[in-house]
């Protein structure tokens, strides 16, 4: 019997409880706990509708260890799948070891007061988790999660050194809004307005944010626009395939997006720090995010695909070789299912496996881990089952 807490009741959250409860064989008692417990209650709901499976649901306030420790003590989980914001990776890991929990999450620690995301503050915890005989499984939904896992199985399978890698993520959707962002506006805006990054021959390039671009040809969607960003996954990858020379991730934009962003920028909008509106302190973008519209309301009128693979070259025997692994997913199917849209269903289907994987003793050990760590197969064999098949092209063109 395996008990699972999930904390955080967003898109990806809905998803996640939505996979946990088609899985009863393995999640034999949810909890779903976040900020807004009505959200919660919602989500339950509807999952008790579908399957007949019931989650409990509860309040907590994840920047709070006390608050933590004690729903932890009280549910008692063998796993937290943290699907709440990245402010609230520490708290959370701190209350696992408090309690004897292991953790699992799909984006890496980023400061509320600096938009800066790396892993250094997570891996600091290596020794902790070590020490306890936990496991702490970073980064665990797509990108990062199954890019890292497609590059593991690449490795593994199809090369014997892996020089080359370009992410490549493209969202072909349309949700009929003249802007909106596919997750969390407050992280995905501070994300994409960093500068960009990418690895070169053993160092670290730097590019002004957005100015780096190519089309990019995804399988049955054509050419799209591509940007060149840094993104978490790199970190870790460059770290565990040390032959790697060049390490890129890129993502698709529209101009509408673009312009849209420029805007928001330019009027201030995007700001993290606090400012003075009548007397209250207000962050822009948080206050930017409360306008918009709801990434989990999104789902409903969204058409399209969504593409994100890994381009891969390297050797094998002697030889060069090509390697292209992907996934295509459809915002229509993903509400169907879940009823929410494409980019939180891509992330929340691998947080279960990922969980999925722990649980059946497939994937574990002391410490903290990036998903390329462990072993590949299992987990695209059930990402496959569940939602998420993906396919591969050996030796095809690899050019942009
Ligand atoms: P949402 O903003 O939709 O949901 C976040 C949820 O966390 C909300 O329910 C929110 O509560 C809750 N929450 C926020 N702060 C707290 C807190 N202090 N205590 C308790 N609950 C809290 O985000 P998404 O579902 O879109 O994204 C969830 C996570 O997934 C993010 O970390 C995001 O970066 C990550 N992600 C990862 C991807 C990947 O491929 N690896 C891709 C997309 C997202 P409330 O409802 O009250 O606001």
């Amino acid at each position: 019997m395996s008990k699972i807490l999930v904390i955080g009741a967003g898109g990806v959250g809905t998803v996640v409880v939505h996979k946990l409860a088609q899985n009863p064989d393995v999640f034999t008692q949810i909890m779903l706990a976040s900020r807004t417990k009505p959200k919660c209650d919602a989500i339950a709901d509807d999952v008790k509708k579908r399957y007949g499976v019931t989650v409990e649901t509860a309040q907590v306030d994840a920047d709070k260890v006390p608050d933590l420790v004690a729903l932890f003590k009280k549910f008692q989980p063998k796993l937290v799948i943290n699907v709440a914001l990245p402010y609230q990776d520490l708290t959370i890991m701190d209350a696992c070891l408090e309690t004897d929990v292991n953790y699992l999450d799909t984006a890496n620690y980023e400061p509320k007061d600096e938009a800066r995301f790396e892993y250094s503050w997570q891996w600091a915890y290596q020794d902790k988790f070590k020490k306890a005989g936990l496991t702490a499984i970073l980064g665990c939904g797509f990108d990062p999660g199954v890019t890292s896992v497609f590059t593991a199985y690449a490795a593994k399978h199809h090369f014997d050194e892996i020089h080359c890698l370009d992410i490549v993520d493209c969202n072909a959707g349309d949700h009929h809004h003249a802007f909106a962002t596919n997750f969390n506006p407050e992280i995905n805006i501070r994300e994409i307005t960093q500068e960009g990054k990418y690895y070169e021959n053993g160092e670290w390039k730097i590019i002004d944010a957005l100015t780096v671009h190519q089309p990019v040809h995804y399988p049955n969607i054509g050419e799209k626009e591509s940007y060149l960003l840094y993104h978490e996954e790199l970190e870790s990858l460059v770290k565990n395939f040390p032959a790697l020379k060049r390490a890129r991730f890129w993502m698709t934009f529209g101009q509408e997006y673009l312009t849209h962003l420029r805007v928001i920028q330019n009027i201030g909008m995007a700001r993290i720090d606090e400012i003075d509106y009548n007397g209250q302190k207000i962050v822009p973008i948080q206050f930017l995010k409360a306008v918009l519209p709801n990434p989990q309301d999104l789902g409903a009128n969204y058409t399209g695909w969504t593409s994100i693979g890994c381009r891969i070259s390297g050797v094998k025997d002697g030889q060069s070789k090509t390697y292209y692994i992907y996934n295509n997913c459809s915002h229509q199917a993903a509400y169907k299912e879940t009823s929410t849209q494409g980019v939180s269903y891509t992330t929340g289907v691998p947080a279960m496996t990922g969980a999925y994987m722990f649980l059946i003793g497939q994937w574990g050990g002391a410490g903290v881990f990036n998903v390329e760590e462990f072993n590949p197969d299992p987990f695209l064999e059930k990402l496959a089952m569940s939602g998420l098949p993906w396919h591969q092209i050996i030796d095809g063109d690899l050019e942009f």
